[in-house]
């Protein structure tokens, strides 16, 4: 188990140095502000959907290596979802670091490095900060997104 913690951790820490995806993104029809104020992390999440297809989604942002790694991790995911799958692979993120459901690998695939984030209620909000703000754009939300 040693070993997997530890592959986990440096993707964890790759993605949170070298974010994928982080860019503004031109042309995209879904744009939304989210902040964690906890922990200070602040990002904007870019998509361009073609009906019901994502087919581009980006970030840029400040914050601690999770929420770095997480929006990375999320913006690799939902490329060439549909909304629909994409609300699902949230729910199923969610439950994970929520601990509420047993992680399964061929939901969640690369986003299983965060399962560990489970066992750090703090650290819960970091995770899914680009997720909530991910959701509120494409459900069309008004408002930003704040975890508080
Ligand atoms: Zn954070």
């Amino acid at each position: 188990m040693t070993d997997l913690r530890e592959l986990y951790q440096e993707l964890i820490i790759d993605h949170g140095r070298h974010p994928r995806n982080f860019k503004e993104l031109v042309g995209a029809n879904f744009t939304k502000d989210g902040f964690n104020p906890l922990c200070g992390d602040r990002l904007t999440v870019y998509f361009r959907t073609e009906g019901e297809i994502i087919s581009e989604v980006c970030f840029q942002g400040s914050g601690c290596a999770i929420s770095m790694a997480s929006a990375s991790l999320m913006t690799e995911s939902l490329k060439g979802k549909t909304v629909a799958q994409a609300k699902k692979l949230f729910e199923a993120f969610h439950n994970t670091v929520m601990g509420v459901s047993i992680p399964d690998e061929t939901v969640l695939g690369k986003l299983l490095v965060l399962k560990g984030v489970a066992d750090y209620p703090a650290r819960v909000k970091c995770a899914t900060l680009a997720w909530h703000t991910a959701m509120g754009a494409i459900s069309g939300t008004q408002d930003s997104i704040s975890t508080e």
